[in-house]
């Protein structure tokens, strides 16, 4: 239709061009909202009009970008998108566009995956806790990989081992990642070695290795850590004469550049190509990203429903807090660059509060901005990664809507439309 059409055409050249002038430092953000072109405005502004707020706009192309910056950095590697950070039919259909592969963790996420026609040899199931249902579901559409970091876990593929196929999990704690996840799973390399021997009796074949590193983790030596002790761990079961491991997978955890510190994902990889190149060549080599492949692909609009002056700050309550698409500000660490959309004017301290009742929902304690009026937008960049994903309805308060620029469902149609 004539709306989508349009904001595909629109979206195409100013969000694209919003998002590269984000990477550069705080100040840039104000810099670049200074000098951006009328269009830019014209867009988050017309999108509004058309669809009301708050609003999350995400761009393909950025999914796209990222995704190839991350196989440039990574090359020979899988790269497996973790649906759970953004699993929105439009970043699959584009991946898959690009040739990725998925990860899959839920039978929600596998539903998804199927309804856009990802082929099932691309996913792999990574949840080290199922459900035989989970399991089941995943083995119907033809997802046969499968992780488990326990005995407990492994004796459920007992009944499945003729069509499954397990990566064991180990464990590489992480303290200063956004989310240590191997608080929560996996094993250690001595425990895993056990697995192996265990699935051996029990006829269950061991694909090989799986870690994550924790997410948005900013040192590449816990991936050379893990990468290093991974290997040693794949030769002494070859050398224990039990089945080889044909394959590493390293997880997801590659971090985005929140703090805009100029952070580039080529340099942060170079130390984890140069281990990855120590393992055994019979080694393939997966990974599992999820932030880095959409953090950057969404922006926040939010807009302004009521203010009060209180302890000497301006408090604005916008339609959009951390019950909605700042989730993430209590479940990720979320510290987003946000700003007024119209900045001219002297600056404030200021506070930003969400719609809801609840006093823990506060995005932003000191913030600097203009006067604002009831109504004014807020928009807010690097929103694509566990926000709308872990967003509620506390309160009904809806969700924001998802816009979708440079979806390659639309151009498929289109095409079918020409052709048809
Ligand atoms: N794989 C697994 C098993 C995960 O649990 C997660 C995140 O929780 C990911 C991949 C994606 O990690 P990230 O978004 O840090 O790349």
């Amino acid at each position: 239709d004539s709306v989508s059409d349009n904001s595909v055409a629109l979206g195409t050249e100013s969000v694209a061009s919003i998002h590269s002038a984000h990477s550069i430092s705080e100040n840039a953000i104000i810099v670049d909202l200074h000098t951006r072109k009328q269009t830019e405005l014209q867009l988050i502004e017309s999108m509004v009009a058309e669809h009301g707020a708050p609003l999350l706009l995400l761009n393909c192309d950025t999914v796209r970008h990222q995704y190839r910056s991350l196989q440039n950095a990574l090359p020979g590697v899988t790269l497996h998108f973790a649906l759970k950070p953004l699993p929105h039919p439009a970043v699959v259909a584009t991946l898959l566009q690009e040739g990725a592969s998925f990860d899959l963790a839920t039978s929600g996420e596998v539903d998804l995956v199927r309804e856009v026609g990802v082929p099932a040899e691309k996913t792999i199931h990574t949840h080290p806790i199922k459900r035989d249902r989970d399991i089941k579901d995943a083995l119907d559409y033809g997802c046969c990989v499968f992780v488990v970091d326990s005995e407990n876990e492994l004796e459920k593929f007992i009944p499945y081992r003729d069509e499954a196929e397990v990566l064991i999990r180990l464990s590489f704690r992480n303290a200063a990642a956004f989310a240590d996840l191997s608080k929560k799973f996996g094993c250690s390399p001595e425990a895993a070695l056990d697995l192996i021997k265990k699935a051996k009796e029990w006829g269950i074949h061991v694909k090989g290795l799986s870690f994550h590193v924790g997410s948005q983790t900013m040192d590449a030596g816990k991936y050379v850590e893990a990468i290093t002790r991974s290997g040693a761990l794949i030769r002494q079961v070859s050398e224990s004469g039990l089945p080889a491991l044909s394959t590493l997978d390293i997880g997801g955890g590659f971090p985005v550049d929140y703090q805009e510190n100029g952070h580039c994902i080529d340099e942060f990889c170079a130390p984890i190509r140069e281990a990855l190149g120590e393992l055994p060549d019979t080694v393939k080599v997966i990974a599992e990203p999820g932030r880095f492949i959409v953090a950057p692909a969404m922006i926040s609009v939010s807009s302004v429903m009521g203010q009060s002056v209180r302890d000497g700050k301006t408090w604005y309550y916008l339609d959009d807090g951390v019950y909605g698409s700042y989730s993430g500000v209590i479940f990720d660490h979320g510290a987003y660059p946000i700003d007024a959309l119209h900045w001219e004017g002297e600056r404030f301290p200021s506070v930003l509060a969400g719609p809801t009742c609840d006093s823990i929902d506060v995005i932003a304690e000191d913030i600097q901005l203009p006067a604002l009026k009831n109504g004014d937008l807020i928009i807010a960049r690097m929103m694509g990664a566990y926000s709308s994903a872990t967003a509620t309805e506390f309160n009904f308060f809806r969700k924001a809507k998802i816009v979708v620029f440079n979806d390659p469902r639309e151009s498929e149609e289109l095409f079918a439309l020409q052709i048809g």
